[in-house]
């Protein structure tokens, strides 16, 4: 096999934490230079811009685009053009249409684009789906509640025009729940929180279904203090399944059926690898559309200010 060269552009908050021991434990993927205007890293070649490393850097294959959605879809056009795979950072953009003129770069240039969703690859997820595939499903409500503090802190861009605010978690939850139900589901109404200060909520209300009246609830909050919740409960015609810690353990009602450790950004490297290999996309826009109708559907109300 020959080796993926990747480069990160963007050295921050998930860079650190993750991209970089899932690329050091990916069978065929080598970390070949980083791409980042304050960061880099001792022993490998450094650039402050992605323009730069394309022009001056070592020879590369791949790129892995882990700064903020705002400027991302540039920096992944700017790859394809120079003949590079690309690897996106959820979201895959601040918009659902500019994913289009990428998705079509990355064909004629026979590269791969692939707009990761890393909470699709926890543990308990595919186990989840094929559950409910069996049964029928009732009801879900998702609570995805988190402490920005703690998690995005001082991440201006988040709430900036773009930056999603609580839907940078909460399109995490979308993900997985487009990825368990068996059926397509849209947004009916939504409630978003938005301080006075800033141009992204920090919570947001979720009213979705399906086809056939489903019933979907979601609350996403930023300003949650105390226990996290990153959990999906779902009542079936058979017992209620809940998905908690992100994905990555299941249980029916109340017993743990499925629980392992986080594997998220190894299986993300490895299928990149797999996709490379025959310059093949991966581009699933489904959470994307329902946060964008999110914003289109949502009764807005303005909170106090956010201070980090
Ligand atoms: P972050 O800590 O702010 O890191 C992003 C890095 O991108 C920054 O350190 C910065 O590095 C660079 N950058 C920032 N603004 C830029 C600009 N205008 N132009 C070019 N480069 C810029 O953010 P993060 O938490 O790593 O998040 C990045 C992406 O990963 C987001 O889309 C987020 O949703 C996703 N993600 C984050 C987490 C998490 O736990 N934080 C988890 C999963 C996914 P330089 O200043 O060195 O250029």
């Amino acid at each position: 096999m020959t080796e993926l060269r990747i480069a990160i552009v963007g050295f921050g908050k998930i860079a650190r934490d993750q991209h970089l021991s899932a690329i050091a434990a990916t069978p065929g993927a080598t970390l070949a230079a980083v791409a980042s205007r304050n960061a880099s890293l001792p022993g490998l070649p450094h650039f402050a811009t992605i323009e730069e490393l394309l022009e001056k850097g070592p020879p590369i294959d791949a790129v892995s685009l882990c700064t903020p959605p705002q400027v991302r879809r540039a920096q992944a056009a700017a790859a394809l053009a120079a003949g590079k795979h690309v690897m996106l950072e959820k979201p895959p953009g601040t918009g659902v249409a500019e994913l289009d003129p990428l998705i079509a770069m990355a064909a004629d240039a026979k590269r791969t684009l692939f707009a990761t969703w890393h909470s699709r690859y926890a543990p308990a997820v595919e186990p989840a789906r094929q559950w409910l595939a069996e049964r029928r499903i009732t009801s879900v409500h998702i609570s995805w509640k988190e402490d920005v503090r703690v998690w995005h802190p001082g991440q201006g861009w988040i709430w900036e025009p773009g930056g999603l605010g609580v839907f940078d978690p909460g399109i995490n939850a979308l993900s997985i729940l487009t990825k368990i139900l068996p059926q397509a589901v849209f947004v009916t109404a939504a409630e978003l929180a938005f301080p006075a200060n800033c141009q992204a909520p920090i919570a947001a209300k979720l009213t979705l279904t399906d086809i056939g009246g489903l019933p979907i609830s979601a609350e996403f909050d930023f300003r949650q203090t105390g226990p996290q919740s990153w959990d999906v409960l779902v009542e079936t015609d058979q017992g209620r399944l809940t998905l908690s810690g992100g994905g990555r353990r299941m249980a029916i009602d109340g017993k743990t059926v499925a629980e392992a450790p986080d594997e998220e950004y190894r299986e993300l490297y490895r299928r990149f690898v797999d996709l490379a290999a025959t310059c093949a996309s991966d581009v699933d826009l489904a959470p994307l559309r329902l946060v964008a109708d999110a914003f289109l559907l949502g009764k807005r109300t303005i909170v106090e200010p956010f201070v980090d």
